[in-house]
């Protein structure tokens, strides 16, 4: 990585406003560290990247992010080690993930070494917002959106991109009682469920909270066209354990997001010797995995709760109960391995933590 080569023009805070936040009360995402990278993309090319105090934006009303959309995010975080190092895993697949998404949505790619370096200097110069306290990390936003203040519909000829950060508590996930959705759709083929793009979440809302209505807390997403297809969990991927094997909705529908949690967990399965199995996956398949008592775990995989246990399926105005959570040995294994990996307790063996 050519790092020596990023240049970025930083300004600080002359008072941290970390004495305002109780780390040890902290709701998700409702604090943010006293710096953000910016950089924008006007006349052609990225201008100068910049690392500037936290604060409020001004936009035009009918700056076009706003009004169609072309806006993509990417969530990460940070721990710190026992010796005081900023770890990040697995960076590099967020800043690839992230070009994709804005291929996808006819945005500009930010250059990997920009997106890096400026990830890395930011989180060098907000250091004390990473608690080394157990179970504590700091949440890492980038996100870009167009900002031509035109109201055409046409793909945008400038951008802004801007990378936040949230020190967040450790997250408890309960087991989630989810429904199998039938009826609305998440993602069809040929369209953009394989991007982070913001309205992708605008409109899994109003479903998800029919669901919650219903007493759920997630949706399964099932494929546009039959609903016989198992897809993903809410915001997470989704990985089962049926007859010893581990199976996962394969991502080559371009329906499923590309989880980097999913991947990991799939390598780190393979290289404890299970077998996987990356393909369709019916609905029917698990119900009766299910009946049959050969469905061992279930659970979603994603960065904000690393692994959550899903503790009921409903489908079709049945609700099935799942193996007690005790029992259920690849998830617990797999959520304390990944858990102390992130955090340094482990040997890097995959290379896969960013160090500093
Ligand atoms: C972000 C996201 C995931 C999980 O991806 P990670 O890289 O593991 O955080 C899964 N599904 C959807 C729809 C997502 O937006």
């Amino acid at each position: 990585m050519a790092t020596d080569t990023v240049n970025i023009k930083i300004t600080k805070v002359e008072k941290s406003k970390i004495d305002q936040v109780d780390f040890d009360n902290l709701p998700f995402g409702k604090f943010f560290s006293d710096h953000m990278f910016e950089m924008d993309y006007v006349d052609g090319k990225w201008q100068e990247p910049t690392i500037v105090p936290f604060g409020n934006l001004s936009l035009h009303p009918a700056t076009s992010a706003i009004h169609y959309g072309q806006s993509i995010f990417e969530g990460m975080k940070a721990q710190k080690g026992a010796d005081g190092q900023v770890l990040v895993f697995r960076p590099d697949m967020n800043a690839k993930r992230f070009n994709e998404s804005a291929k996808r949505m006819s945005m500009q790619p930010v250059p990997e070494e920009i997106f890096l370096e400026g990830l890395k200097q930011l989180l060098d110069i907000d250091r004390e917002w990473i608690s080394d306290k157990e179970g504590l990390s700091l949440y890492i936003r980038p996100f870009m959106f167009a900002t031509d203040d035109y109201v055409g519909i046409r793909p945008s000829e400038k951008y802004k991109f801007l990378i936040i950060t949230s020190p967040v508590g450790a997250y408890y996930s309960e087991p989630v009682r989810v429904k199998i959705e039938t009826k609305y759709t998440r993602a069809a083929e040929g369209g953009v469920g394989q991007a982070k793009t913001a309205g992708n979440y605008a409109a899994s809302l109003y479903p998800a909270a029919l669901a919650q209505k219903e007493g759920y807390r997630q949706l399964i997403w099932t494929d546009a066209k039959t609903h016989t297809y198992i897809e993903e969990a809410g915001t997470m991927n989704i990985i089962f354990v049926i007859d010893n094997k581990v199976i996962t909705p394969a991502e080559s529908t371009d329906t499923i997001l590309k989880g980097i949690t999913k991947r990991s967990v799939l390598e780190i399965a393979q290289d404890w010797g299970y077998e996987i199995e990356e393909r369709k996956v019916t609905v029917e398949e698990v119900i009766s995995a299910i009946k049959e008592g050969r469905l061992q775990d279930a659970f979603g995989a994603g960065t904000a709760a690393t692994i959550a246990h899903i503790s009921a399926i409903g489908y079709d105005g049945v609700d099935y109960e799942l193996p007690a959570i005790e029992t259920r040995e690849l998830s617990n294994k797999i959520k304390d391995y990944i858990t102390e990996y992130k955090t340094g307790k482990l040997e890097d063996k995959f290379n896969w933590l960013m160090k500093f």
